[in-house]
């Protein structure tokens, strides 16, 4: 599984930092980061999910507020 993070929609609400410790806060910039991800030049952000992360990485994308958060199975859109 695959995840894709928006940093341009994020608004900083941080419920993705509660459920997964994939995702970290940047305090001054009011975004979260998706820790170890491959920046885009869309200023998308992706990694792969490691197989036991997968259920913590499913919710965060599910609780994020602006749909920030994109999870992908097999280049299918799972979440949201
Ligand atoms: S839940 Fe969504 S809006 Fe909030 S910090 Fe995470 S990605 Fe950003």
């Amino acid at each position: 599984m695959r995840i894709e993070y928006d940093r341009d929609t994020c608004i900083g609400m941080f419920q993705c930092v509660a459920e997964w410790e994939g995702f970290e806060r940047d305090e001054d910039a009011g975004k979260a980061v998706l820790v170890d991800g491959e920046e885009r030049e869309d200023d998308t952000v992706v990694r792969e999910i490691p197989p036991e992360a997968e259920l913590d990485a499913k919710f965060a994308a599910r609780v994020c507020p602006v749909d920030a958060i994109a999870v992908y199975d097999d280049g299918e859109q799972v979440i949201p």
